[in-house]
């Protein structure tokens, strides 16, 4: 049988939300916003006597992380709105140490999240990151890198810097946050004429009913 996210109930004729547990589900993710820490969630839930998803008498911190990144509960118990405010919140807590409350270094690299959901609208090829001799990364279409114009002709080299400044921009956030990119964003598609098409995660079909 296939994993059932904590928010949903199999039934004999489809997958279903499960109010109580989708109540839950919602109260975890506004008290996150409210600035509430994993720990003290979990507190709040076991003084409410509320069972984890695996039917222990606490939640657990990972447990909660884990759940606050389901994508499945966009559009069902979530606004995507409230989803991706969380996964930025989240990307902004993780880069802080809560002993010395400095910023810690950056855990993965851009590189790393970005080379991942790249890809050529053109030839459907991934685009690959290359340092330029002045030092600036620019990202091509792998095709194009590797047999000139040969299998892709117009896939457009895309300055890092630029790219990171649209997707700030377009998803509302202050600084680039590699946590609610990668938690929230299925596919960027590079158009030939440098435009950017992105899919969201909630635009994925779950195969869900009401
Ligand atoms: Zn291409």
């Amino acid at each position: 049988m296939a994993y059932i996210p904590y928010g949903f109930v199999q039934k004999q004729d489809g997958i279903f939300v499960e109010p109580q547990q989708a109540e839950v589900v919602k109260e975890i993710f506004q008290r996150y916003l409210n600035g509430n820490s994993l720990g003290g969630i979990a507190d709040f839930l076991f003084k409410q006597g509320i069972l984890s998803s695996t039917g222990q008498e606490r939640w657990t911190r990972p447990a909660i992380s884990k759940l606050l990144s389901n994508s499945k509960y966009i559009g069902y118990i979530i606004s995507f709105e409230d989803y991706f405010a969380v996964q930025v919140d989240k990307g902004n807590r993780s880069n802080i140490d809560e002993e010395t409350n400095q910023r810690k270094a950056t855990r993965y690299s851009s590189q790393n999240v970005l080379s991942g959901l790249l890809a050529c609208a053109e030839c459907g090829a991934h685009y690959r990151h290359i340092t330029r001799p002045s030092g600036e990364v620019v990202w091509r279409c792998a095709n194009k890198v590797e047999h000139g114009k040969k299998i892709c002709k117009n896939a457009p080299s895309i300055s890092e810097d630029a790219l990171k400044n649209y997707l700030c921009t377009k998803l509302n956030m202050a600084e680039w946050n590699e946590e609610s990119i990668k938690n929230s964003i299925e596919r960027i598609l590079i158009q030939s004429n440098g435009g950017l098409e992105i899919e969201y995660k909630h635009e994925m079909k779950y195969n869900l009913e009401y």
